[in-house]
């Protein structure tokens, strides 16, 4: 903010203040409004006492951060169908899809593994469920009719396109776009037309998510500022020791394998992937949802990372609906925690089961708050749980899910970047001078 202000009018001032503040990089005023939010949920809190904060943010402030999740989650559907289809036409040889679609799944299978297997030892080293007392929960409902794996698979292909966008089938958009966008491919001159149009598609809203991640600061504050008024720090304590497990467990696994991915196995500075997609960390911590974060993962992705656009349009938006380390990471710990809480004793065929059944719900899970809290009876189930065991623990849980579910996200969206810059990488599609550029204050 060194710039020319004559000590004049007050409007110039003003002038001077609002273009330092856009002057500055995105991720330090989201940073900001993050740092903000919780002071200002905590002064609330302090003045008013932790009802009328909650009432007064839930009414007043939380809007804000509605309205600007509303604007991401706008911009999902035809970003995924054109990026991806875009992507894939990008790539330019059916081959070559084949080699990135294969790297980034089997990434996203081994990082998941570390990830179930890190909270399986923070569950036994926090012990968070030994003692705990169920009596005054009410017990939750808990899905029982959850679709067979194979229905799910079948419902990957959409019966109808047009049905799997508007209502959203994530998965559904994300295999038609990659078969319109290999068609395209292989039609060469005949499918150009198409192609352009979805290429300005595709730049279209780029330019919009651009947008609407200048408001991300102003999103973020809000959100936080609810969190922290509604909840207060003490929804941390009452956990506390689950809450230590899952945050130092993924702060574990953020360090270890995506720092030691990015730093050790592409030899690229990791402190420069941190800081390249703070923002998306930033929003998914306060939206506690992958998919509304993939608009702004990508951005970051392509922005910040230099990774080209046919890799981020392509393995992000799968990342983001299947790639789930925060969440089987988290389920991991929760088994352990209902395997003390209800005294049921674990073999070591048990902790096999717990990581395939944590990695295969992780999959399942939609990117949305809370997602996977709800599918814990399958992991549960497995290692003999009972229903009403299932449906206590996720009544007891539940009011304190929202700072765990941030946390998971966040996970889960730096796990989505860093297998992209891996893949990036691998496939030499990554402008690695944009990598690694400092960033000028
Ligand atoms: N909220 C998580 C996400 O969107 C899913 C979950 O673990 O509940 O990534």
């Amino acid at each position: 903010m060194s710039d020319q202000q004559d000590g004049g009018e007050a409007a110039d001032k003003k002038g001077g203040f609002l273009r330092g503040y856009f002057q500055m990089t995105l991720w330090k005023r989201v940073l900001i409004g993050l740092v903000l939010g919780v002071a200002a949920g905590l002064i609330l809190r302090a003045a008013f006492g932790p009802d009328a904060a909650s009432a007064f943010a839930t009414t007043w402030i939380k809007p804000f951060g509605d309205l600007f999740i509303q604007l991401i989650r706008m911009l999902i559907v035809p970003l995924i169908f054109t990026t991806l289809a875009a992507g894939v036409m990008a790539i330019g040889h059916p081959s070559k899809l084949g080699s990135i679609g294969a790297k980034a799944i089997g990434l996203y299978m081994i990082t998941t593994l570390f990830a179930v297997t890190i909270g399986i030892f923070m569950g036994a080293i926090f012990r968070p469920g030994a003692g705990v007392d169920f009596t005054g929960v009410t017990p939750n409902e808990i899905a029982t009719d959850a679709p067979t794996m194979v229905e799910r698979l079948i419902a990957i292909v959409p019966a109808n396109p047009f049905n799997a966008l508007a209502s959203g089938d994530i998965l559904a958009v994300i295999f038609f776009a990659i078969l319109v966008g290999v068609a395209i491919l292989m039609l060469r001159d005949k499918g150009k037309a198409v192609g352009d149009v979805i290429q300005g598609g595709a730049d279209i809203m780029m330019a919009i998510t651009g947008w609407v991640m200048e408001l991300a600061p102003i999103g973020v504050f809000a959100l936080i500022t609810w969190v922290t008024a509604d909840k207060g720090l003490a929804t941390f304590t009452s956990v506390a020791l689950l809450a230590a497990a899952v945050y130092l467990g993924c702060i574990l696994h953020i360090v270890l394998v995506y720092g030691g991915l990015v730093r050790f196995v592409l030899g690229l500075p990791a402190v420069r992937f941190f800081r390249g997609i703070f923002d998306a960390q930033a929003v998914a911590y306060s939206t506690s949802s992958s998919s509304a974060t993939l608009p702004v993962t990508i951005s970051n992705a392509r922005k910040n990372l230099g990774i080209d656009p046919a890799v981020a349009g392509s393995v992000l938006p799968l990342g983001a609906t299947v790639n789930m380390d925060g969440t089987s990471l988290y389920l991991g710990v929760l088994a352990l925690f209902a395997a003390q809480a209800f005294g049921i004793d674990l073999s070591m065929a048990d902790y096999f089961i717990i990581a395939l059944t944590a990695t295969l719900t992780s999959i399942g899970t939609a990117g949305i708050p809370s997602a996977s809290l709800f599918l814990l009876a399958t992991v549960l189930g497995a290692i003999g749980a009972t229903p009403e065991q299932t449906a206590l623990m996720v009544g007891f849980l539940l009011p304190f899910d929202r700072p765990l579910d941030m946390m998971r996200t966040l996970t889960n969206v730096t796990g989505d970047a860093a297998v992209a810059t891996a893949v990036a990488k691998s496939e030499d599609e990554m402008d690695e001078e944009i990598f690694r550029k400092v960033t000028v204050v």
